[in-house]
């Protein structure tokens, strides 16, 4: 079957994340539509309580979308380490602590590769994106970028784990790398791409 399209005016952000509201508002500054966040809105914003990156995304779309009477959209993403089974995947914010301290993960996933005595350092970043109208109709992609990991950690840009990974083919890391050459590249990007060209009518979504 088609993948329903968006004919609505307004689309509900679900995050109370102003970084993510501002990336993803620039996103559509192209299309007639209406965004607010779910902050906006005064939505509570539900645990995060599934076990896979896409699990999370519908989970929080579909509360903003039954909440507002909205078609609602939300994301969720992380880095997955080969060597450690997919982790910290969806846990990837969690290992940096209460206080947010991407340091500590940066050094707890260095600490726990070593501990495998593995050598491979392959990972990738993963976004996961979920539409969902009031009606239940939903659509979710999933966006990856592929890499390696790099010890010690290089550069200052970006967010999160970006100092220690290395996209493939490059050789600099995201933390080295401008910001409008990660998001070229980067797995919300691609993301943002699949979904663009299955529910709002753009083959190239970049
Ligand atoms: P969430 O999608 O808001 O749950 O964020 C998950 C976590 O994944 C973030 O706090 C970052 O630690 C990590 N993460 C997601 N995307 C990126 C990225 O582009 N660079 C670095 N870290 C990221």
């Amino acid at each position: 079957m088609a993948d329903r399209q968006f004919t609505e005016d307004t689309l509900v952000i679900a995050t109370h994340n102003a970084g993510k509201m501002r990336e993803i508002g620039t996103l559509f500054a192209g299309f007639d539509i209406d965004i607010l966040s779910a902050a906006d809105l005064g939505l509570a914003e539900p645990d995060e309580t599934e076990t896979s990156f896409t699990g999370n995304a519908l989970l929080k779309a579909r509360e903003a979308a039954m909440a507002s009477g909205k078609p609602a959209l939300a994301d969720d993403s992380g880095l997955a380490v080969m060597a450690l089974d997919g982790a910290p995947g969806i846990y990837s914010a969690r290992w940096a602590g209460p206080d947010r301290d991407f340091t500590l993960a940066m050094d707890a996933v260095e600490a726990a590769l070593a501990k495998t005595g593995s050598g491979d350092h392959s990972a990738e970043f993963i976004c996961a994106l979920a539409i969902i109208w009031p009606d239940g109709d939903e659509v979710c992609v999933e966006g990856k970028v592929k890499g390696r990991l790099i010890f010690p950690a290089r550069g200052t840009m970006g967010f999160g784990y970006d100092p220690i990974f290395q996209p493939d083919g490059h050789t600099i890391s995201f933390g080295e790398m401008n910001p409008d050459a990660k998001h070229a590249i980067s797995h919300r990007a691609d993301a943002f791409a699949q979904l663009l060209a299955r529910c709002f009518g753009k083959a190239d979504g970049r």
